[in-house]
């Protein structure tokens, strides 16, 4: 059983943690497709990823991320994340800001910044990433209603890092050649070893 490393039990209160696969794992190459059907079943992905992604804990989480290739991501920017004294690992979760967003396309990206990413799929690595500043985002809600917003700071960030995912792009693909064969090896090492436990019969 895996270890409780978050207090996310309130949110949302029934929803089910999925498995998040890891770099390099072919679903994250995929080209995601369209979400055509809207319901009671993407309602409930919705919940799981966001559920995932408090539990882990992160500040976004795509689709594919959890093996399904579809234009789905979800995230909370705002959420805050205090440890409790009592356990090291555990964490309090409050001020939840649960996003979702489907079908996003982007558009009329403008300015320049530059921001430590990680990813919940690339274990323990983070490293500078460079996005546009501003970007605006058309997207449709879990009834398949269209939105359209601009945003900014780490919002404008994260949904262009989700986005990415649904491109079939993990962050360390952003960074220079030398870096990505550093990572890549060091994440196809790191998989070896946490599959390999010798059996002790
Ligand atoms: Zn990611």
């Amino acid at each position: 059983m895996s270890e409780v490393i978050s207090n996310d039990e309130k949110y949302p209160k029934d929803a089910k943690l999925l498995d998040i696969v890891t770099y390099p794992d072919p679903v994250l190459k995929k080209i995601a497709s369209s979400v055509t059907e809207f319901g009671p079943e993407l309602e409930t992905l919705c919940q799981n990823m966001l559920k995932t992604m408090y539990h882990a804990p992160g500040i976004g989480l795509a689709a594919p991320q959890i093996g399904i290739s579809k234009r789905i991501f979800v995230l909370d920017v705002d959420y805050n994340r205090e440890p409790l004294d009592d356990e090291a690992n555990r964490h309090e979760i409050s001020d939840l800001n649960p996003r979702i967003f489907i079908n996003p396309v982007l558009k009329d990206p403008e300015g320049q910044t530059t921001y430590q990413e990680g990813c919940l799929s690339v274990p323990e690595v983070f490293d500078d990433v460079q996005r546009h500043e501003k970007i605006t985002v058309e997207y449709q809600d879990v009834n398949g209603n269209k939105h359209e917003e601009t945003v900014e700071g780490l919002l404008s960030i994260c949904i262009q890092h989700e986005n990415d995912h649904l491109d079939g792009i993990v962050f360390i693909e952003k960074l220079s050649s030398l870096k990505l064969n550093y990572y890549r090896k060091k994440l196809i090492k790191e998989k070896k070893r946490t599959f390999s436990v010798p059996d002790n019969d």
